[in-house]
């Protein structure tokens, strides 16, 4: 249920067929939205698919349903499966049951991508040569989407480690099987989802079955690791840190010695809690600081995060279209030194930009503002400047104009045409829109490629 187009689906439909299971696949989209994901299907053969809407008697007929983590538990055609007599699973809660290996498990309301795959990049890098190393191979998967999580479950070993993004949607799976990964990590937690969760409570709830589920055993304890940075994550490190059969450890990014920091090539202090969050795990894996601090430059930062796109007339171009909340933006403002002119606004997830309009009035020399969000975050940018001293009086480390700009655009074309009016040299223009794209785009993906075609365009045109 919910083929979807970001591969969970076809790594779920493509097991499903290979167990030997009569396949249906069902979507409320029609097939031409998940043209690519049927097209990879139909080299399977076999498999039924019942596109652009459920069918009843699909769910009253199943012995599985396979839920993709995007469909809410309460949705009507499971309660049709539930009643049948269906067992309700999913691709993580069968990933669960089949590894062999442990899992270090990464959430947080942001930094997940980037700490799993920095993570994932330090324990295969850093680590002794056999004989003496502590594992084998290194997978890293999960939410992060960059390989199917069930296609090569076979081929994992009981002595390798994997490595998984998880999301609260997941965890909410994995909770109804009791499991949890042998080793979690929690980034931080801010309102993000509401629109899925309804209130932050549930929200968190949803985050600490990670947690919650670790199997506690003295002889072989589960490790819990928390950003002490973090207040909730620092409150759940006094929650749980007596208990028996479990090792908890809290980071700081002051933690991170200095020459780590030097070595590493993200900006900004969130990234560096996401290093100190990786070097927590590398450290508990027994590895040496030097092995770590040597493998720390060849990381590639992922795509859409905080990537430089062009330095044109000395403007440079960032790319952080995966900023999907507004915690994550005001992460990217804090990332620099000069105020940037930052292009926000998206689908509206019902979060507030309280905060992030304080941080824009505070930090942003101009705010270039599209989607459905743009007039919420636009008042809030309007009622900070209202209610705060005059810049002037504060202490800023680079100066700012008094008044940020505020630009309202229909378009990202025209987003991008008002930041070439705007900037000066040696100005930063920012693309950290601390909101989903789906009000405009299918994806993510797709605003930040529209974004980096069009300062490319800039550059030849
Ligand atoms: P996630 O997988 O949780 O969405 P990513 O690593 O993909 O997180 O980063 C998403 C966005 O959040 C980017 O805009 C990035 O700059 C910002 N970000 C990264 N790490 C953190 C952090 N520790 N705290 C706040 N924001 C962060």
């Amino acid at each position: 249920m919910g083929l979807g187009r970001f591969g969970g689906g076809l790594d779920v439909a493509k097991f499903a067929a290979a167990c030997g299971a009569e396949v249906t696949v069902t979507d409320t989209a029609k097939a031409d939205k998940l043209a690519d994901s049927v097209d990879r299907l139909r080299q399977y053969g076999g498999i039924d698919l019942h596109l652009g809407s459920h069918d009843p008697a699909d769910f009253r007929h199943a012995d599985f349903v396979v839920v993709n983590p995007a469909v809410p538990p309460e949705n009507q055609f499971l309660r049709i499966a539930r009643q049948a007599g269906a067992e309700l699973t999913s691709q993580i809660e069968i990933f669960f049951q089949l590894c062999p290996a442990p899992i270090v498990g990464i959430t947080g309301a942001n930094g997940k991508s980037t700490t799993a795959a920095l993570t994932a990049h330090i324990l295969a890098a850093a680590r002794p040569e056999i004989p003496n190393a502590p594992y084998g191979r290194v997978i890293l998967s999960g939410n992060i989407g960059n390989r199917p999580l069930l296609a090569e479950i076979d081929e994992i070993a009981a002595k390798d480690l994997v490595v998984l993004e998880l999301s609260s949607f997941q965890l909410e799976q994995l909770a109804r099987i009791g499991k949890a990964p042998k080793i979690s990590l929690l980034t931080n937690l801010t309102p993000n989802h509401l629109d899925r969760h309804g209130t932050f409570a549930a929200y968190c709830a949803a985050k600490e079955n990670i947690f919650e589920f670790q199997k506690l055993d003295p002889a072989d304890p589960a490790v819990s690791i928390f950003n002490a940075a973090d207040p909730i994550a620092a409150e759940w490190f006094e929650k749980y840190h007596a208990d028996k059969g479990r090792i908890c450890i809290r980071f700081l990014p002051e933690d991170v010695p200095e020459k780590m920091r030097n070595a590493y090539p993200l900006p900004g202090r969130a990234n560096l809690e996401n290093l100190a969050a990786a070097l927590t795990v590398a450290r508990m894996m027994r590895l040496a600081d030097n092995n770590i601090e040597n493998c720390l430059g060849d990381f590639k930062p992922l795509p859409h995060r905080l990537e430089l796109v062009a330095q044109i007339n000395r403007v440079c171009w960032y790319n952080d279209s995966i900023a999907t909340t507004p915690q994550s933006a005001i992460a990217a403002l804090e990332a620099f030194q000069g105020p940037p002119i930052i292009i926000a606004g998206g689908y509206d997830k019902n979060i507030s930009f309280d905060e992030f309009g304080r941080k824009i009035a505070e930090t942003a020399k101009a705010a270039i503002l599209l989607g459905q969000t743009a007039p919420k975050i636009a008042e809030a940018i309007r009622r900070a400047q209202d209610s705060t001293p005059p810049l002037s009086a504060r202490r800023r480390p680079t100066p700012k104009p008094p008044h940020t700009q505020i630009k309202t655009v229909l378009s990202l074309e025209d987003a991008v045409a008002q930041a070439v009016r705007i900037a000066k040299p040696g100005d930063v223009v920012l693309l950290s829109p601390a909101c989903a794209s789906y009000d405009m785009f299918d994806n993510f993906q797709q605003r930040g490629q529209l974004f980096k075609k069009l300062v490319t365009g800039l550059s030849t045109g």
